[in-house]
């Protein structure tokens, strides 16, 4: 890592170096304290290597022994390891478990792996010599930590050792040294946090223990152990890297103005830049939010315009609002440092006024910020205009790439192509990418499927300092009685999204608030979050009302509530209030989650699992920016969802497993073909190597198709170009939706505009008799005319007392099937007998709104049923079916119970895709036949809802169906509302489903998952596919 120099005044073997290339140098010896801890880590490095050789496993047991004969006979104990791991967290793993002795007793052990620089599955043909560079390698590393974890967190020792002492004698300066040497702390260890299936007691000792705030929480009266995960996660320094590209004075001056010192980049930096510069790569961040990723990009354009006074940059964004925030930090990065003009830098969106103003952009520009819309309506088709930017261009910046997913994302992907080709042809072939994104499982892929572009160098160690942090899953606790029922303020809510249900926990927002007003009165600062608009309104107004009755009135103004939909004023005013401390609590929308600088808070709460992994990271990390003594405390607040709940069960998987992964699917034809007509028309000449190289064979395929369509023509030599017809298609469609006919919602007489919907959405949300809500006003549909393009509506001032619920009834036409396999495949222990056939291909779906229900918003019952007349609506996408055992196989199960079970497992499956992909809830529907007349057999079908597919099923075919099923029945075993029909929100009941949540059955789910996961346990003579017995 970094180069420093050794010295040759080291006594013992192990001593350290002085010298530290990332901090002031160290010019006095360390205290033995700490120099011991190098040589324990070196002889722990040596002895686990060899017990692995040999096969046995690293334990504390296995190593006590000849770690202390190397270490000349001092002790070694676990107080060692766990400071070891505090220091290098990222290499020294431990592993604390409960396992069985030879007599049957639990017996504690803890494990450890030190990350040896090789493959463990070649680790035989390694030889000794290897092994050794290995750990000597090892060890280096760790000195090297050792000496930035000391300078960080033991700054006021570190620099008083360094100063000029002159001690009396050198004994009582060495053992002064060494009593005022501050003791590492010992590494905390997740696994004896785990709370889950401890004693009560114990969970209620356990966090009490973290913390002052936390132990009076647990000691409230309306504590019932609902705390049923808890995560430590410790402060962690930086880590420095050493960047071996030599960067311009002026690049150098940019950073010294942001306050950062050259070498003091955070190794994923420092990996970044030089990936980017002296190895001349694409590059893709994907490391944590705030750990400096705009950094390197700013570095790599300071050095393209530094070395080049024509160099150009493009740094794009998803939204105008994110590139906005992002323009200050470039344009004080670039201007302070002298590397552009003030009017080099400039955004370039929908904003910028025409005339003067965008011909200053194309003209003076060097850096411009901005969003892939623009691109696609402006620059691109107008490439000419743009020459002196394209012909320049070295650097094309993609942030937040993770947020390109669905069809924006494959709109994007088709963007990026024809900016990258236009490129290539016509201007110039230097153009590097760059790409940051919050952690998903499979960012790289992603981001080569964004451009389409490989060997894109990934940097996913994160160097940056870690805040120390308390996580708490708090589920709540199962109801009681009749009169836990009065404080269930969300009941309401519940009900206008999932049929009448009634939740058998009590309500997550009342716990939320009593969350949030427990954090206030400890003067505690705080940010919350929750899903929807209406809960943050409601939980703020619930945590007022707690405050009053607890005699805390005066916290009332130290509240705020924060969501889109209030006026910009409203919401920069309560930005500021919550940066400068003069309010203490914000109880917001996703709308704080990315960007909006909110200052130092020291607590969250989060009502609801926000949908993915990364988004949950997110909101934690909106709380505990500033590094202090006590750590920050999340909680995160499980509602009744089948996503909350598999949490709950499973909550170690928010922080060990994958996060989800993000998907597109650039060989959509729908889109392609859309995207090369533009292509073909920016292009004076456009052949088909180009369409080739850029979108591959199904862009030929595609282009083909308009060839025969005629919307192009094919010249002599292999070129293309639009016909008449083909120039109508150009660009007449936004990027951010896949349809482009849209409905636009006004209001009756005065026109007012209220919000434009797609044309094949709107029979779900405006149809005539709809309830329907915009900004907090609500609205009654009067009319939708799909000929004129428009849905008409009232603003009611009285709540009409009811909403609206569709009911649809969906077909699905298997068109042609791709590839189908059974299940299980290899490596998948937990089915081990099961019969399933799962296939994969392309259907047809037919969905027709025939009615809608008016539900009384307070008791949740059906006040009326009104018959619709709308025209079905129908397209061609991507599809998996899982074939089911014939119904001969249940004969326990009735007709209607049977479709009726199948109907709840639907339910699951399209919930739980979400455990590993990012999707919005609309991506996904599902279609159940006891006898699907095309194929004969009981059938399940996911679908995607955007004509010809993302991606997200073959994903989930592929990779993920199996784990899907087996939580599917976990889920259904577990769940606590017990042996019923109908289930609850926890498990089979979806806010969107077309029969109204009827037709569930979640005993018969039961039956039939089991009979088709584990077959020989559950059907007395077991039958194969085909329902013939088995020999
Ligand atoms: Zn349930
Ligand atoms: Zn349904």
């Amino acid at each position: 890592m970094t180069a420093r120099k050794r010295t040759n005044s080291g006594k013992q073997k192990g001593q350290p170096s002085k010298r530290l290339a990332s901090g002031p140098p160290t010019k006095k010896p360390l205290p033995v304290k700490y120099t011991d801890l190098i040589a324990i880590h070196g002889a722990v490095a040596t002895v686990s290597a060899l017990l692995q050789r040999r096969g046995i496993p690293t334990n504390l047991k296995t190593l006590k022994a000849t770690v202390e004969n190397q270490l000349g006979g001092r002790e070694f104990t676990e107080r060692h390891l766990r400071q070891l791991a505090t220091v290098d967290p990222e290499s020294v793993k431990l592993r604390l478990q409960l396992v069985q002795d030879e007599h049957g007793n639990s017996q504690r052990e803890l494990s450890v792996s030190l990350s040896l620089n090789h493959d463990h599955s070649k680790k035989r043909s390694l030889g000794i010599a290897r092994v050794a560079q290995e750990i000597g390698k090892l060890n280096k590393n760790f000195e090297t930590r050792l000496y930035d974890y000391l300078s960080c967190e033991f700054k006021e020792y570190m620099s008083w050792l360094n100063e000029e002492h002159q001690p009396d004698d050198r004994t009582s300066w060495s053992s002064q040294i060494s009593l005022n040497a501050p003791d590492i702390p010992e590494v905390a260890l997740h696994e004896e946090s785990l709370v889950q299936g401890a004693e009560p007691g114990d969970t209620r000792s356990m966090v009490a223990a973290r913390s002052g705030t936390l132990q009076s929480l647990v000691q409230t009266d309306w504590y019932k152990d609902q705390v049923v995960h808890m995560e430590v996660e410790n402060r962690a320094p930086p880590v420095y890297g050493e960047l071996k590209y030599d960067l311009h004075p002026k690049v150098v001056e940019g950073c010294r103005a942001l306050g950062i010192e050259k070498h003091k980049f955070y190794k994923h930096q420092a990996e970044a830049v030089d990936h980017l510069l002296r190895l001349d790569m694409d590059v893709m961040l994907a490391t944590a939010t705030a750990s400096g990723k705009s950094l390197c990009y700013n570095i790599a354009a300071g050095e393209y315009f530094a070395s080049d006074s024509n160099a150009t940059a493009l740094y794009i964004f998803p939204t105008k609002a994110l590139a906005r925030d992002q323009l200050q930090a470039a344009a004080e990065f670039f201007v302070k440092s002298k590397l552009l003009e003030a009017d080099e830098v400039q955004p370039f969106d929908g904003d910028v006024e025409y005339g003067y103003q965008r011909k200053l952009v194309r003209e003076k520009a060097r850096l411009i910020v901005t969003n892939p819309d623009i691109l696609h309506v402006t620059v691109l088709p107008k490439h000419r205009e743009w020459k002196r930017f394209l012909s320049g261009l070295r650097l094309v910046v993609i942030d937040e790439a993770h947020v390109y997913k669905g069809a924006f994302g494959i709109h994007c992907a088709m963007v990026m192509r024809r900016l990258l080709s236009l490129c290539k042809r016509e201007y110039n072939t230097n153009v590097r990418m760059t790409f940051c994104s919050a952690t998903v499982s499979n960012a790289k892929e992603h981001v080569e499927r964004l451009c389409g572009r490989s060997s894109i160098h990934t940097v996913d160690k994160d160097g940056s300092a870690k805040a120390a942090r308390t996580i708490l899953i708090w589920n709540p606790p199962l109801k009681q009685g009749a009169e836990e029922e009065e404080e269930d303020e969300t009941g309401w809510r519940k009900k206008a999204e999932v049929k009448g249900s009634k939740s058998i926990r009590r309500s997550s927002m009342f716990q939320t608030a009593r969350i949030i007003g427990h954090f206030m009165s400890a003067d505690k600062r705080v940010i919350a979050f929750s899903a929807s608009r209406k809960l943050v309104e409601i939980t703020t107004k619930t945590v007022l009302e707690l405050l009053d009755g607890k005699g805390l009135s005066h916290l009332r103004s130290q509240i705020r509530s924060y969501r889109g939909g209030y006026l910009k004023t409203e919401r920069r005013k309560i930005e500021s209030a919550l940066k400068t401390g003069s309010i203490q609590a914000v109880v917001s929308t996703n709308a704080l989650e990315l960007g909006i600088d909110v200052g130092d808070l020291e607590t969250s709460v989060h009502l609801g699992f926000p949908g993915s992994i990364s988004a949950l990271r997110q909101q934690i990390g909106r709380a505990g920016r500033v590094p202090r003594k006590e750590a920050s405390i999340s909680v995160l607040v499980l509602m009744d969802s089948p996503l909350d709940q598999h949490y709950g069960k499973h909550a170690d998987h928010l922080f060990r497993e994958l996060p989800e992964a993000v998907t597109i699917d650039p060989a959509n034809n729908v889109l392609l073909r859309k995207h090369l007509v533009c292509a073909v028309a920016e292009k004076s000449c456009y052949s088909q190597e180009d369409i080739l190289e850029f979108f591959g064979g199904p862009g030929i395929e595609e282009v083909m198709n308009l060839v025969y369509s005629g919307e192009m023509e094919m010249e002599d030599g292999g070129t293309f170009r639009l016909t008449a017809s083909g120039k109508k298609m150009e660009r007449n469609f936004s990027i951010r939706f896949i349809d482009d006919n849209q409905i636009t919602v006004k209001v009756q007489r005065s026109g007012d505009v209220l919000e434009q919907i797609e044309s094949s959405k709107a029979m779900f949300f405006v149809h005539p008799g709809a309830v329907y809500l915009n900004s907090g006003r609500t609205y009654m549909v009067k009319e939708l005319d799909y000929d004129e393009g428009t849905a008409t509506v009232v603003q009611v001032s009285d709540n009409p007392g009811y909403y609206t619920s569709i009911l649809d009834k969906t077909r699905v036409k298997i068109i042609s099937e791709a590839e189908f396999r059974e299940i299980p495949v290899a490596g998948s222990s937990k089915l081990p007998d099961s019969i399933l056939r799962v296939h994969h291909g392309v259907v047809d779906v037919t969905t027709t709104v025939y009615a809608y229900l008016k539900v009384n918003i307070l008791c949740g019952q059906n006040l009326d049923k009104v018959k619709l007349d709308l025209p079905p609506l129908e397209y061609t996408t991507s599809a998996l079916w899982i074939d089911i055992p014939p119904m001969t196989n249940f004969p326990e199960l009735s007709e209607d119970s049977f479709f009726a079970g199948l109907h709840a497992i639907e339910h699951l499956l399209q919930s739980l895709a979400h455990l590993f992909l990012l999707l919005e809830s609309s991506d996904l529907s599902g279609w159940t036949v006891s006898l699907h007349d095309g194929t004969g057999r009981p059938q399940i079908f996911l679908h995607e809802t955007i004509p010809s597919g993302v991606g997200l099923v073959r994903e989930i075919y592929s990779k993920h169906i199996e784990s899907i099923l087996v939580y599917a029945l976990e889920r259904l075993e577990t769940c606590e509302c017990g042996n019923t029909q109908e289930g609850c929100p926890s498990c089979i009941q979806i806010t969107r489903c077309g029969y109204y949540n009827e037709n569930l059955d979640k005993k018969a789910a039961i039956s039939i998952m089991k009979v088709c996961l584990h077959p020989k346990d559950h059907l007395p003579v077991f039958m194969d596919q085909t329902g013939k017995k088995e020999n």
